[in-house]
């Protein structure tokens, strides 16, 4: 495209030269032909004007032109007028063409010498017509002058022609004073002529190159970053394309690096952005550094860069390569005002072994960058074999979740939960399931790919609902717990959604329990509290999931009320396994929920022993497949019936099995 304009300037340059040089030509041959025409018009005036002079001086013309020898006066005046004004010479003739006199040479008068025809035929021709004739001649100095005319012209007395003069008339000076005058009004006529032409062409010149340049420009923003100037995602494609079939075709690897600055959010968040681009910026340059003629470096995301090695012979020219731009990406970088340190994981993937096309080697870079991330960052990963199994479970697992949302194949199960020291049921809690192509998927699994597909809310939405309208069937006593997950407050508006779930269903308040774990006070704090807060107006209880794994910090407890805690099911299988530290932590937690007036619940019971041990620790609830597995909605009703009866106690009889009838 830009070649064919570059052509087509060439061109348009051409053709307007051309008629510049053509109209320049045509001037200089106009001014030659004038000049000419002028002198032509000058000689034959003079010789005009000298025979006319010749006329009235020399009374005895007729008859000198016919051979007689002037009179004195007549001599006297031929010898004075030798040279009279431009006329450096004259000859004349008699009207049929002999020479009579010719004035340097006044001696030899009358004698008949020459005849015009002989002289000069074409003279006579015209004399003959009644028309004067007009001769250029150059001479030498100093016997003629450089430029003269010789002018044929006829006396002509009362319609007579009394004889024929050759007047030579110097025109040297004429000829350059036309000259001159012409030279500049044809060089003035040129000038303009080019001005003319050339402004419009200049200014059609430089907005084709103007345009030629926007148009450039534009070329690169769509195909850069305008931050750093690195290629884009969509620029890094087209290239990657290129390099992997040049690869395919003359042999070689590439090594695709995807590069990722380590907890880039909080340096953000932190030091601003301002600071943030700088960083961004700097680590853009650094990784140019170690780009070769043919490798590609990319920003394909906020912190995210695509290095490209090609031409690679081995893989160990990769992990050298990686190696360095770790190495480079630690030095210190100065942000706004700051010193500033991060570090890079990097995942890489080689082709063709991990991928021959762009789409499949990202993705197995994407995937190496993700274990190095899950491994604590500032790292190197190579794409390996067992990665690919892993990328192909997740895919069926995004798929599940897909059609899972989009054909409602989600489930609920329910686990009881038993107050304690009767061991009594005091509602269940709503546990999702997940049935995939190759059988159940655990929800540890499938919810936090949910998560990142952005498909929680609808999910947990759904769950919300389906959790209290089965609990509408229990007796009035019992409640029902639902996990709630941070990635659903992020979007907000989680009271308002229960809310309209408690009046659709026409559950009580207070019979439904939220579940929600300590990673959710990690972030928005505010926002967080306030909605937990409006959550809590509307009358519903809210418990601390997972207590004692994460973050576990007990400002969380001071800050928000809870109503409960959960303590994690990693309590009671370090207490099977001996855990000194279990008896003493989970006394603490039990002290701490009386102190605030909270309920503790154990999770993740599993023996009597279990139990009995936290029984003795007087906590308020307990959970666990000792007590009751988490059951479908529809085996509830048999689970409660049992409880019911009473007929045998849940404990010391093991995990009731499924669709039965606990107890005898
Ligand atoms: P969680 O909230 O801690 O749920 C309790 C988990 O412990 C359940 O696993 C349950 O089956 C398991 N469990 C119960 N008793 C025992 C026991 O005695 N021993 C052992 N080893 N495990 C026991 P599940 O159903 O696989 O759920 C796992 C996690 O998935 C849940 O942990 C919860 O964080 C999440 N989850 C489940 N349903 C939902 C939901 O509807 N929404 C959200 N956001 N998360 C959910
Ligand atoms: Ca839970
Ligand atoms: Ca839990």
């Amino acid at each position: 495209m830009r070649r064919i304009q570059a052509r087509h300037l060439r061109l348009s340059i051409a053709i307007l030269t051309l008629v510049l040089a053509a109209l320049t030509a045509g001037t200089w041959a106009i001014q030659k032909y004038t000049i000419e025409y002028l002198l032509h018009r000058d000689a034959v005036s003079s010789g005009h004007d000298w025979a006319t002079y010749l006329a009235q001086n020399v009374g005895d013309l007729e008859g000198i032109a016919a051979g007689e020898a002037p009179s004195d006066a007549s001599m006297a005046f031929f010898t004075r007028v030798q040279r009279v004004g431009r006329v450096f010479r004259y000859k004349i003739f008699d009207p049929d063409g002999r020479l009579r006199l010719v004035s340097d040479e006044l001696s030899a008068i009358g004698t008949d010498r020459q005849n015009l025809t002989e002289h000069n035929a074409a003279a006579a021709r015209a004399i003959a017509e009644g028309r004067p004739l007009v001769i250029a001649k150059s001479g030498k100095p100093p016997n003629r002058p450089p430029y003269f005319a010789e002018a044929y012209v006829p006396v002509i007395v009362g319609g007579r022609t009394l004889a024929i003069v050759e007047a030579y008339v110097d025109q040297t000076e004429k000829r350059e004073l036309f000259n001159t005058v012409l030279s500049v009004a044809a060089l003035s006529l040129s000038l303009l002529m080019a001005l003319a032409f050339a402004v419009p062409a200049v200014a059609w010149y430089w907005r084709t190159r103007e345009n030629q340049r926007a148009d450039a420009q534009i070329q690169f923003l769509a195909r850069h970053d305008a931050l750093t100037g690195l290629a884009n995602r969509a620029h890094l494609g087209e290239r990657l394309r290129g390099a992997l079939s040049q690869a395919a075709e003359h042999g070689g690897r590439v090594a695709l690096h995807h590069v990722n600055i380590d907890r880039f959010k909080d340096v953000n968040d932190t030091l601003g952005h301002a600071a943030g681009d700088q960083i961004i910026a700097t680590v853009a340059q650094r990784l140019g550094r170690f780009a070769g003629e043919h490798d590609i470096v990319a920003r394909v995301g906020g912190d995210e860069f695509v290095l490209v090695q090609t031409g690679l012979a081995e893989r160990t020219a990769a992990e050298q390569r990686a190696a360095e731009v770790t190495r480079a990406v630690r030095e210190p970088i100065a942000a706004d005002g700051h010193e500033v340190t991060v570090t890079a994981s990097i995942g890489v993937a080689l082709a063709p072994e991990d991928g021959t096309s762009v789409a499949r080697l990202m993705k197995s870079a994407d995937l190496a960058l993700d274990h190095c991330k899950t491994e604590g960052r500032d790292c190197v990963r190579f794409f390996s074999a067992d990665l690919d199994a892993e990328l192909h479970g997740r895919l069926a697992i995004e798929k599940a979740v897909r059609d899972g949302v989009a054909h409602n194949r989600f489930e609920l199960h329910f686990q009881p939960l038993f107050d304690l020291p009767h061991r009594s049921i005091a509602g269940f809690e709503a546990l999702l399931r997940l049935r995939g192509p190759g059988g159940p998927i655990p929800p540890a699994t499938f919810i936090p790919i949910a998560e990142e597909m952005g498909l929680i809310g609808r999910i947990g939405a759904w769950a919300l609902e389906e959790a209290c309208r089965v609990a509408m069937a229990w007796p009035e006593t019992m409640r029902v717990a639902v996990n709630l997950s941070p990635a659903q407050f992020a979007a907000g508006g989680v009271h308002e959604t229960v809310a309209r779930v408690l009046a659709a269903t026409g559950l009580a308040a207070h019979r439904l329990e939220l579940e929600i774990t300590e990673s959710l006070l990690l972030g928005d704090t505010e926002a967080v509290l306030a909605e937990l807060n409006a959550l809590k107006a509307l009358g519903v209880a809210i418990a601390m999931d997972d207590f004692g794994t994460g973050y576990s910090s007990l400002s969380y407890l001071w800050r928000f009320g809870f109503d409960k805690i959960k303590i994690d099911r990693a309590f009671m299988a370090g207490y099977d396994a001996g855990d000194r530290n279990v008896e003493q932590v989970i006394r603490t937690i039990v002290a701490l929920g009386r102190s605030l007036d909270l309920r503790i619940t154990v999770e993740g019971v599993e023996t009597e022993r279990q139990l009995r041990f936290i029984e003795a620790l007087r906590c308020d609830q307990a959970q666990g497949f000792f007590l009751g597995r988490p059951i479908p909605a529809v085996e509830v009703a048999a689970q409660l019936l049992g409880e019911f009866h009473k007929v045998l106690p849940f404990a010391g009889r093991g995990a009731p099995r499924k669709g039965s009838v606990v107890g005898p």
